[in-house]
């Protein structure tokens, strides 16, 4: 798997939001690649064409409400039969073990995840997407954070 060690947290919670948002927008799969580093991350999705500027504008958007409204990033922990029931965990190791640890972002989104996390999600600061391509069936968004401190002073409209 390519799945990082351990991701920066406010990269690696971002990614759970934007996640969120494409499965409520578009109701696509979560994505099937991930690479989250700490200054740029991009994400790969099972998609059947590009998106328009409006469209990454938009999710872009929709995105960064979700961050403003602060929801609480919490665990939960799940007898694997029961989580199997609510959630894919096909990409989840086998290692992983008999409980599940689901990751909710509030009431917004919810995973399985064994990656580390901020605790609200002002913490994130604010998301720009930088570029997304199509190719070959996959849809990828390149991204990067902006400093919560930062934020109010750079906002853009
Ligand atoms: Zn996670």
């Amino acid at each position: 798997m390519d799945t990082p060690k351990i991701a920066d947290p406010r990269m690696h919670t971002a990614e759970h939001i934007l996640s969120g948002t494409m499965i409520r927008v578009y109701n696509c799969p979560r994505p099937f690649t991930t690479h989250l580093e700490k200054k740029k991350s991009k994400v790969d999705f099972v998609f059947s064409r590009g998106l328009t500027d409006d469209e990454l504008h938009d999710l872009e958007e929709r995105v960064n409400a979700v961050i403003r409204q602060d929801h609480h990033v919490y665990e939960e922990l799940l007898d694997r039969a029961v989580a199997a029931t609510q959630y894919d965990l096909a990409r989840l190791p086998d290692s992983a073990g008999e409980r599940v640890r689901i990751i909710h972002v509030g009431d917004y989104d919810a995973c399985p995840c064994s990656g580390t996390h901020v605790r609200t999600t002002k913490e994130i600061g604010t998301l720009h997407i930088i570029s997304a391509s199509f190719e070959d069936g996959a849809l990828r968004i390149r991204f990067k954070l902006s400093d919560p401190a930062t934020t109010a002073a750079s906002s853009r409209t």
